[in-house]
């Protein structure tokens, strides 16, 4: 699974507008990596002793090169992220670690749920944590060029691991595109936020469960993480709800519920609360489940950047401890867009005055804000929402002169 969201994050961080860096052949790759690695404090000798003979991993390209024609709907993403098994063997596991996440708990104010949570997703509790070559997989990535300079970050990273003597070579093992251990964390994360859980002076995050659930709630703890806040709770909007403040509008909660908001679930909102900032979340437009989000879903949204990540870590979270999931169904009969009718979209937004940030194929966040402003103007509900018939209205719609 870890591959599936790897390729969504990815969609999602490198603009597909940058151009891919000339191909430059390994040998001539090497040689101007090594004068970085150099003006970077390391020794030339080891460089080329750890790159010299390695060859780029067409796995690596293969998986780092593959665009799905669909974003898979959000409600698929989640049947996967938050399946009984995944809810059973987190159960388990939160058992058989209790100790431990509760004192993490306790010292970092991160829940013991929402570290297993993420432990779940990220490797499935430990289990899946992937079997390629770190170092390889980085140098395959920083010669093919579309990254380069990201992945030439990590591999400087990496090698930093190995010469503090934080891993040994063999063990430098993780997912295709540099994520490691049972955190997934990239190696330039790793030596900003792994810490030693158990107290033995190492911080092996492949082997040790307390080391890991320990860097995940140091991470968390260090984006921003606030104690005792939910991460998000599900409301009801009112038929004149101002759709438009979606996403990116902060608002007291009490703001909220004056513009027409409402908890989904059947209780009151307490005074401390409707003082807290929130964003309203559309995941799937104004026929889906709507969400208030708190800063915390940010902090989440830190360790992967994906909406369909976070609301996954918080639903999994929630149901590890019984708490209920969402009350409201999502629109399963709505089909999702192909990349080439949001390309069209796209086009159609720019046309009509909008700026979709871009003509890419994916209804990112400044997509949905043209397309809110599209519809605002033109007097539908703006939830933002790229849908068929989102697509048609702007098919007919008159292009601003
Ligand atoms: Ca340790």
């Amino acid at each position: 699974m870890k591959y599936v969201y790897g390729i969504i994050i990815a969609l999602f961080l490198f603009s597909p507008l940058a151009k891919a860096e000339q191909q430059l052949s390994y040998p001539d790759w090497l040689e101007q990596f090594v004068q970085r690695a150099i003006a970077e404090g390391h020794q030339e000798a080891k460089v080329r002793t750890l790159l010299g003979d390695l060859t780029p991993d067409m796995a690596v390209l293969d998986r780092d090169r593959h665009q799905p024609e669909f974003t898979r709907p959000i409600w698929q993403y989640l049947e996967s992220a938050v399946s009984p098994l995944r809810v059973k063997n987190g159960k388990q596991a939160m058992t058989e670690h209790a100790l431990i996440l509760s004192e993490l708990q306790s010292s970092t104010g991160v829940p013991a749920e929402i570290i297993a949570s993420i432990w779940g997703l990220e490797s499935a509790y430990g289990k899946i944590q992937g079997d390629f070559d770190i170092i390889r997989s980085l140098a395959t990535l920083a010669h093919d060029g579309r990254r380069r300079n990201w992945a030439e970050g990590e591999l400087l990273a990496a090698m930093s691991m190995l010469d503090q003597g934080l891993v040994s070579r063999k063990n430098l093992k993780g997912a295709w595109a540099g994520a490691m251990g049972q955190t997934q964390f990239l190696p330039s994360t790793y030596l900003q936020y792994a810490v030693d859980g158990d107290g033995d002076g190492k911080k092996d995050i492949w082997n040790s469960e307390a080391d890991a659930l320990a860097s995940t709630a140091n991470y968390l703890r260090r984006h921003g993480w606030k104690t005792d806040k939910p991460w998000g709770v599900e409301v009801n909007l009112t038929s004149s709800f101002p759709y438009h403040l979606a996403e990116d509008t902060v608002l007291s909660i009490g703001s909220w519920q004056v513009r027409g908001a409402s908890l989904a679930e059947d209780r009151k909102w307490s005074k401390t609360e409707l003082g807290d900032g929130a964003r309203l979340l559309l995941p799937a437009g104004a026929k889906g489940p709507k969400l208030l989000i708190s800063g915390n879903f940010r902090v989440i949204k830190r360790y992967n950047n994906s909406t369909s990540y976070a609301l996954g870590v918080g639903l999994l979270a929630r149901a590890l401890v019984d708490e209920a999931g969402l009350l409201t169904a999502w629109p399963r009969d709505v089909k999702p867009l192909r990349r080439a009718q949001i390309k069209q979209m796209q086009e159609l937004l720019k046309s009509n005055g909008h700026d979709p940030g871009g003509v890419d194929g994916l209804a990112g966040p400044n997509t949905r804000r043209a397309l809110r402003a599209y519809q605002q103007r033109i007097g539908l509900l703006a939830d933002g929402f790229a849908s068929e018939q989102m697509l048609q209205n702007l098919k007919v719609s008159q292009p601003v002169p």
